[in-house]
């Protein structure tokens, strides 16, 4: 009968919905859990009990699963991505009725979930592609939450996802996102940013201790100093405490010892790939992306630096006046970085149709999510003065703090330059920024060349038309 049935379900118990459904039920909603492997749901019940008492019932068969929950349904879905969604979805729909609701939290591709919503409706479920930042500690405390597809199923879980976001003092991180794969899409661009993010500040890292000469305790110092400042944010936060992380198997600090191969899950490679479908530059995302790749070949590193003996030129540094000029670059980078992510998402939002609010994606990022930061609240505010900026950058206050920060941005990337310290994303987010403010480009010379090679016209800038001309015989 009604009074024992669970409010909401949740299918799949490993880190994310283990801790997703603990969340859940601690804020009073009855949850029913349920895992393919049943070790997990005891696991559940057990952590249940420990951190509780909640209100959380376990079940052992998709059918008892199902039939635990109220009407409409509405169960959460949290396994691996791709086929195990849809296996989930085929186990547990049988048991579903028209006007039940799916909501998938996993990292999905959105076209997958647009595919689902399909698939589904022929029967009257109701389908949500829904993302969900902010890993484990998130899951259990407060994520940032993008929910996508119907509208609807949404309404029927709004109360509960408003009180399990991470709350920030302009309301809950969550907020229906759009139709379709509207969530799962900004859920990936967020993964995207996050790329460039940890790009970034590694970059900041590697300058700061190859060029600086900087300590692990100084950068932790320095870290920690920025982290009081425009740069507050967890990725900052959480850097500045691995540099204080002593290693306990062998001297010195942890950091040291980490094999310098970055691991990756797709979604980087995703939003890359959807920039240049969508003919968006988004050359920061590309080169962390680009680097993770190039992290991946170790030996043939450790090759080519035998061969390509270093030719940097270290000329002297004033320490403190380098620190200062790299946390203006990582924060000029940064902008550059967040607008390429930003017009990403408006160009998807146009091809599809979503009506996406930028100020409000700026807004649930700014708790429970890996990128939350404290100027992810200016970046709000920048949409709401003008919800159809053309780019981050030319807002009032981002341009003028660029336009401050331009000297010392240059002035790292060309002493990393000279140092022979690679550092890709600032030097993609600087170049981005200096195609994109100027005027005039060598454009005209390409499109020169190509009305030459293959006649494909070019228009002039002192009258309207296409024009072509027949180069070689005037040369
Ligand atoms: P995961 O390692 O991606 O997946 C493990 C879960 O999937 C287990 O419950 C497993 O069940 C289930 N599963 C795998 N294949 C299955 C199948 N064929 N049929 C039914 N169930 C199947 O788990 P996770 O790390 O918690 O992540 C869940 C989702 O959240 C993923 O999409 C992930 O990308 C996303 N996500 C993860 C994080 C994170 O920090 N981990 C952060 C944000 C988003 P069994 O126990 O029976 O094997």
């Amino acid at each position: 009968e009604a009074s024992t049935l669970s409010r909401i379900g949740l299918a799949g118990l490993a880190v994310m919905g283990q801790n997703l459904a603990l969340n859940i039920a601690e804020k009073g909603f009855p949850i029913s859990v349920y895992n393919r492997t049943t070790s997990k749901v005891d696991e559940t019940l057990q952590r249940a009990q420990n951190e509780g008492p909640f209100p959380l019932s376990g079940h052992y068969t998709p059918r008892d699963f199902v039939l635990s929950l109220q009407r409409p349904r509405s169960v959460i879905i949290l396994v691996k991505a791709g086929s195990p969604v849809d296996q989930t979805i085929a186990a547990l729909s049988e048991h579903m009725e028209s006007g039940d609701c799916i909501i998938d939290g996993g990292n999905e591709w959105y076209e997958n979930t647009e595919r689902r919503i399909q698939e589904v409706s022929n029967r009257g479920i109701l389908y949500l592609g829904m993302g969900v930042s902010g890993g484990e500690e998130g899951a259990r405390n407060g994520p940032s939450l993008m929910p996508g597809g119907s509208f609807e199923a949404y309404n029927n879980i709004k109360d509960i996802l408003e009180k399990v976001a991470a709350q920030v003092e302009d309301g809950p991180c969550v907020t229906y996102i759009g139709e379709g794969g509207a969530g799962n899409f900004v859920k990936m661009v967020h993964n995207g940013i996050e790329y460039g993010d940890m790009q970034l500040i590694s970059e900041a890292y590697d300058v700061l201790k190859n060029v600086g000469g900087l300590s692990n305790e100084e950068l932790g110092e320095i870290f920690g100093e920025w982290n009081r400042g425009e740069l507050e944010s967890f990725l900052i936060e959480i850097t500045s405490d691995i540099f204080k992380v002593k290693d306990d198997l062998a001297d010195g600090e942890l950091v040291d010892k980490i094999l310098d191969k970055t691991g990756m899950k797709g979604t980087g490679k995703w939003t890359v790939q959807q920039a240049a479908e969508l003919s968006v530059a988004a050359p920061t995302i590309a080169a962390s992306l680009d680097c993770r790749y190039l992290s991946g070949l170790k030996e043939e590193r450790e090759n080519a630096a035998e061969i390509l003996k270093e030719a940097g030129l270290k000329s002297g540094i004033d320490k403190k006046r380098l620190i200062d000029d790299v946390r203006q670059a990582l924060y000029a980078s940064k902008i550059c970085s967040y607008a390429q992510g930003m017009n990403l998402l408006r160009a998807k939002s146009i091809e599809k149709g979503w009506n996406l609010n930028l100020g409000e994606m700026a807004r649930i990022w700014k708790g429970g999510c890996i990128i939350r930061a404290v100027f992810l609240d200016r970046i709000k505010q920048a949409y709401q003065r003008n919800p159809n900026l053309a780019s981050l950058i030319v807002d009032p206050e981002f341009a003028k703090e660029m336009v401050q920060r331009q000297a010392a941005w240059r002035r790292v990337v060309g002493t990393a330059i000279s140092a022979g310290i690679s550092t890709p994303g600032m030097c993609a987010s600087l170049a981005y920024f200096d195609t994109y403010r100027r005027a005039r480009l060598p454009a005209n010379l390409v499109q020169a060349q190509r009305d030459l090679f293959g006649a494909h016209t070019y228009e002039r800038v002192d009258r309207p038309g296409a024009f072509h001309t027949e180069w070689t015989k005037l040369a």
